[in-house]
């Protein structure tokens, strides 16, 4: 770009729209609200679904370590998908995975795990250092 070029600026400036209300937005070009009201009715309700969503995640995991805990009372227990299941463990949350040299993945809820050790079945184990 020569420096003649650089100096245009266009002839038309976008309007932007209020991210709360959709008005259009006048003053400085970075300003994504109209109002002070809409900043912050706008990070309310952010901050209020994240909240949520990471209530409903916390949620998920302290139930999934409860459930393996009821079922796991000598720390080394194995136990069927379904029984799992049936006490309403979700499989998609957990809190972090171990992966041995062979290759198996042990899933952990905070300290309580599972292994899938072959089909429909899982060896539940209890983390032993932290
Ligand atoms: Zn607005």
């Amino acid at each position: 770009m020569t420096p003649a070029q650089k100096d245009i600026s266009p002839a038309i400036t976008e309007v932007k729209a209020c991210l709360e209300c959709g008005d259009p937005i006048k003053g400085r070009a970075d300003k994504k609200f109209c109002s002070d009201q809409c900043r912050v009715a706008y990070n309310n309700r952010l901050n209020r679904d994240d909240t949520n969503y990471m209530r409903n995640v916390n949620y998920a995991l302290r139930k999934n370590r409860r459930i393996l805990i009821e079922l796991n009372a000598t720390g080394k227990t194995k136990v069927s998908r379904d029984k799992l299941m049936r006490k309403g463990f979700d499989f998609s949350y957990f809190t972090n995975t171990y992966k041995t040299k062979d290759g198996a993945i042990y899933y952990y809820c905070y300290e309580q795990g599972y292994l899938p050790i072959e089909k429909e079945y899982y060896l539940l184990v209890v983390k032993q250092d932290f």
